[in-house]
């Protein structure tokens, strides 16, 4: 018989919400109780029995929880693990799911007793909505989950951490903070940025409603502009280093093609075409 286990989420959003409801889809060992800062979604979530149990404050939601997962967005999650650190006691295990690691990992250590295990997490799936109404159960199976643990994360900590994700059918992944941060500016944040850049240049270039004749491409390219404004505000300022490098980086390569349209380089801009094609495994060309 397995034993009864606590799980508090911190802010119930899109992968709050998820991962709790997940968890009480797969019908495991956990007492899912969650803390957030409306009133209303706690009790959506009830409603809907993707948790067992509303906490009236962080204080009421931490305490006896084995694990505790912050999912607010990434400021946030520095500031609460700063209240948090009041509230632990020792052997409750600490995770996050924000999109950035090194500054979160870093606020974790200053701020938490070493007696409570940290361990920092970003899994790899989401959509571009947002709130616990938009929260999907299975959203992590077979999805990547990044964790982050560093010399002074406990063994037990880091175990119990990785059994949580396994058991909703994620692949764990383990990553140095600094590493992660730099590859996701790469892969997702900066991504983003672009995508912002394009939509408020055809914004500002078309006015009308032309912009609606766009195909599938266009939609592709700029789907990712109705995420939460405040997640990314705080993404942006939490990998600050690692996206402007990653900025960079890429208005080197758009000034590489500008050039090559600017003087009519077909051969050039064909090579440049194939080089992305034979990155994404796909040589369309040769
Ligand atoms: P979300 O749907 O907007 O949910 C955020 C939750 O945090 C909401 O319950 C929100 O409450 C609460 N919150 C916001 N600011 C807060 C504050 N200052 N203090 C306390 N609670 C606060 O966002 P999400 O998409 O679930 O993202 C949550 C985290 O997961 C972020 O760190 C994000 O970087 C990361 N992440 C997101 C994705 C994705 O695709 N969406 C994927 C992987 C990781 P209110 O409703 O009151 O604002």
């Amino acid at each position: 018989v397995s034993e009864r286990k606590t799980l508090c989420v911190i802010g119930l959003g899109l992968i709050g919400g998820s991962l709790a409801a997940s968890l009480k889809a797969i019908g495991g060992p956990w007492h899912v109780r969650a803390a957030d800062r409306r009133r209303n979604t706690l009790e959506h979530a009830l409603r809907g029995g993707f948790i067992d149990e509303a906490a009236e404050s962080l204080e009421e939601g931490v305490q006896g929880a084995d694990i505790v997962v912050v999912a607010t967005p990434v400021r946030a999650i520095r500031t609460l693990l700063t209240s948090l650190g009041r509230l632990l006691q020792p052997g409750q295990v600490v995770t996050d799911v924000g999109s950035t690691k090194r500054s979160i990992v870093e606020t974790a250590r200053r701020e938490l007793p070493e007696s409570v295990g940290f361990v920092g997490g970003h899994p790899i799936a989401g959509t571009e909505f947002s709130g616990a109404e938009s929260a999907v159960p299975g959203l992590f199976e077979g999805r990547p989950c990044i964790l982050t643990p560093d010399a002074g994360t406990p063994r037990e900590s880091l175990e119990a951490v990785i059994a949580l994700w396994r058991s909703l059918g994620a692949e764990v992944v383990l990553l140095e903070p600094a590493v992660h941060d730099r590859v996701f500016a790469l892969v997702s944040h900066m991504p983003h940025m672009v995508a912002y850049s394009i939509m408020n240049t055809v914004a500002a270039e078309l006015p009308g409603r032309e912009a609606e004749l766009g195909g599938g491409s266009f939609r592709d390219f700029t789907r990712v502009t109705s995420s939460s404004p405040t997640m990314w505000r705080d993404i942006c300022l939490e990998n600050r280093e690692g996206l402007v490098q990653a900025l960079d980086a890429f208005s080197e390569r758009l000034s590489e093609v500008r050039g090559l349209i600017l003087s009519g380089d077909g051969e050039g801009l064909a090579a440049y075409f194939q080089r992305a094609a034979l990155a994404r495994g796909k040589p369309w060309l040769t």
